[in-house]
Order: C-alpha cells, then sequence, then structure tokens
C-alpha cells in the first residue's frame, strides 16, 4: 500500500530517527488493517457459499411441479448440513474475534496428558471409522499454564487433522515430552502431506490446501489458524513440516510449569 502519511526528514538525527519510526508505525498499521479487511472479505465469501446453496436447494423444492417425498427430503438434508456449516465457521469466527480481543487470559496448571486422553477418546469414532490407529506415548508430568478448554481446542484441532488429512490403514502418532523448560507435543501423522509450499500459509485464516477435500471432511480453514492463535496467547510457538517417508509433522512447544520449590 502508499503510505500516505509518510515524513520525509533529511539530517538532524534525533529528527529522522522518528521519522524513520513514524513511516514504520504507520506501515505496519496499513498492514493490520490490510490483514481486516482482507478477514472481512474472506468470511463474508465463506458464509455466502452455504447461503447460496440453502437459497438454491429451497428454489428447487418450491419451484417444482412436482417433487416426490424421498427426493424433498434429500434436498432438506442437504440443507441441513449447509445450515451445520454455517454454525461451524461463524462458532470459529467468533473463537478468532475471542482470541483477538482477550488480552489476559485465566490461566492454571493443566496437564498436557490429560487433555491428549480427552482428545483420543473423543476421535475414536472418527479414527475407527477412517480405519486410522492412533499411537500415543505421553511422558508423565508434562503440565503447562493454560486455560483448559483452549488447550484442548489445540490438541483437538491437530489431532482431528492427522485422521482427517489421513488415508486408510494409516497412523497418528501423538508425542508429548519435556525438553529443558518446554513442554512439546508433537502430532505426527502418515497421512497426504502438505506440499512444501503450501506450508508457510496453512496457518492463514481459510486456507486450505485441498478446497475440495477439506470441504468434503466438514472444513473450515479456520482450525489451524485458532491453533496458532491459541498458542501464541499461551506464549507459546507451533511449526508444521513435512515428514519422512510421507505425512505432516506438528510441533506445539510451550513454557513448562514447574511446582514450586521442584528442582531444575
Ligand atoms: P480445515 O478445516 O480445512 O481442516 P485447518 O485450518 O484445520 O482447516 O487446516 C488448513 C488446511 O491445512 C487443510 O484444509 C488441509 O489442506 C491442510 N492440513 C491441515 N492438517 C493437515 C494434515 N495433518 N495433513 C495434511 N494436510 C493438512
Amino acid at each position: 500500500g502508499e503510505y500516505s502519511h509518510r515524513v520525509d526528514m533529511r539530517g538532524g538525527d534525533e529528527l529522522s530517527r522518528l521519522a524513520d519510526e513514524f513511516n514504520e508505525l504507520t506501515g505496519r498499521l496499513q498492514t493490520t488493517e490490510e490483514v481486516r479487511r482482507r478477514f472481512v472479505s474472506d468470511a463474508s465469501h465463506e458464509l455466502k457459499t452455504p447461503l447460496a446453496s440453502i437459497r438454491l436447494l429451497t428454489d428447487s423444492i418450491l419451484q417444482a411441479d412436482h417433487m416426490d417425498s424421498d427426493t424433498a427430503r434429500e434436498f432438506l438434508i442437504d440443507i441441513g448440513e449447509e445450515a451445520e456449516r454455517l454454525t461451524r465457521i461463524t462458532e470459529k469466527l467468533l473463537t478468532l474475534t475471542r482470541l483477538d480481543t482477550a488480552h489476559e487470559v485465566q490461566t492454571v496448571p493443566v496437564d498436557v496428558g490429560t487433555v491428549v486422553r480427552r482428545v483420543e477418546h473423543m476421535l475414536t469414532p472418527l479414527a475407527q471409522a477412517a480405519e486410522v490407529k492412533l499411537e500415543l506415548s505421553l511422558q508423565p508430568g508434562c503440565v503447562i499454564r493454560a486455560t483448559e478448554d483452549d488447550l484442548y481446542q489445540v490438541a483437538f484441532n491437530l489431532m482431528e487433522n492427522a485422521v482427517k488429512y489421513n488415508l486408510p490403514g494409516g497412523t497418528v502418532i501423538v508425542t508429548l515430552f519435556t525438553e529443558g523448560n518446554t513442554v512439546c507435543l508433537r502430532v505426527e501423522d502418515t497421512g497426504v502431506g502438505i506440499p512444501e509450499a503450501d506450508l508457510p500459509k496453512i496457518f492463514d485464516r481459510f486456507y486450505r490446501v485441498d478446497k475440495a477435500r477439506s470441504r468434503a471432511a466438514g472444513g473450515t480453514g479456520l482450525g489451524l489458524s485458532i491453533v496458532r492463535d491459541t498458542v501464541r496467547q499461551h506464549g507459546g510457538t507451533i511449526t508444521a513440516r513435512r515428514r519422512e517417508p510421507e505425512g505432516t509433522c506438528f510441533e506445539a512447544r510451550f513454557a513448562r510449569w514447574r511446582e514450586e520449590g521442584e528442582k531444575e
């Protein structure tokens, strides 16, 4: 974009430094503004698609001269699915907004292993249906300061993706361990993988490598941006890389919480 309030200052060290800072700040504000605009436009587009489908399906029912009840029922099922999709998108948009605005989060010491086991329990039916095996290797004592629900969401999104983007007969390997003062949650899969060129973009809002596959799996392209925002809010980091010989490896790292008086 164009810097509309650019200040030009030559000479006078102090003044030119201030001018530089001012210009840099204006640039950053503009970028934030652009990101926001883009987000609103992307979100509107994502909401318009299911709405258009619903419109089309209701019109078909209303305009048909004769429609047997089985066909009508099928259309209604499709309408229900599109409505569910709208619900999923809006729920996730609300989560992202909350992560954007909440500055102070109420955190307590949370055992990450317990959270991962709860996610495993929830995902077992999905994994069985997809013929994907869940393998957990959890070191005890991996505790971090967190909001439990948010941490659950992080583990859930990563593990659900690892099942969704897997292949029949594939595996999801979840490893939890400490490394010095860090707790690392690693979620690996033997699935379809992510092309190297897409890796830097997968945490962006609405980004999907394969829109058709994501859509079929009920995806919104918001899961990983929620993961990234939540991990950052917890002072952690998240990375994604290709796994050899196949699949993807996600790693979230957090500061380890220690009991008072516990030795280093
Ligand atoms: P979605 O709701 O589409 O799953 P996410 O934000 O969770 O959205 O993920 C963004 C995209 O990243 C997905 O659409 C998919 O293309 C890719 N992706 C995420 N996790 C994996 C994975 N474990 N293996 C392969 N691709 C993945």
